[in-house]
């Protein structure tokens, strides 16, 4: 059985989130002050409800606490995140996650008892930037200053070639996570393996390393 989650506030990054997590089976409860947007996802979650989070007593009511995590998706508004993150440790809730838009917010998310701040637009940039300056990376994920696992198309130098052959980890310093030929994706991949044009490796490393391997 999926999970019972929460979101509060159906911006962009919030709507994202419930629809998404809805998608994959869980029981997605979605909360907004604004009654239009709760409007346009009804259909889409498990339930909408108009509220103002900032209200403790509001959030009783729908019974907040008996949920396994919360999503506070209010960025802009950082008074009404705070008190709705505030709100929701006391009343319960087992794991929150907020999204911040500084790092002075995401330090008073944490103090008031969130789990993990997220800042959606800063690691999108941080994607986009390592995206743009290998061509061959198609997704990057920030593991760190200058460590991540990135998603690179295969260079022509290495078609052709067994993983035994290329020596990935002795001669690259990179962690093969899986290789990707099409919808088949390969955890663990024999050394043996013969990669072919338009294979995907998912590599670990350090960011300088990762963009060695670039075509
Ligand atoms: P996004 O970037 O995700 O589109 P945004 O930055 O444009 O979001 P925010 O100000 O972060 O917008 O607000 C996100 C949502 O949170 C809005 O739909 C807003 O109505 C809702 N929201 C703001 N305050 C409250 C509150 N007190 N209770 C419930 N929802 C709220």
């Amino acid at each position: 059985m999926g999970k019972q989650v929460l979101v509060v506030g159906l911006g962009r990054f919030g709507a994202a989130v419930a629809r998404t997590l809805y998608g994959m089976g869980d029981e997605v409860l979605a909360i907004d002050i604004d009654s239009q947007l709760v409007q346009s996802i009804a259909d889409e979650v498990s339930h909408a409800v108009t509220a103002d989070a900032t209200d403790p007593d509001a959030l009783r009511q729908l019974g907040v606490g008996d949920f396994d995590t919360a999503v506070v998706a209010i960025g802009s508004n950082v008074q009404a995140s705070i008190l709705t993150t505030l709100n929701l440790r006391e009343c319960g809730c087992r794991y929150i996650i907020a999204k911040a838009v500084t790092t002075q917010h995401a330090k008073i998310l944490e103090r008031v008892g969130a789990d993990r701040v997220v800042f959606p637009e800063y690691e999108t940039g941080v994607r986009v930037a390592h995206t743009l300056t290998a061509r061959a990376v198609l997704d990057y994920l920030d593991l760190g200053p200058g460590y991540g696992i990135a998603e690179i198309r295969l260079p022509s130098s290495f078609v052709g070639k067994t993983l035994d052959e290329l020596e990935l980890s002795e001669r690259h310093k990179l962690t093969l996570i899986a290789v990707v030929r099409g919808n088949e994706v390969l955890l663990h991949p024999r050394r043996d393996l013969r990669l072919a044009a338009g294979n995907i490796l998912v590599v670990a490393g350090r960011d300088s390393d990762l963009e060695a391997l670039r075509d």
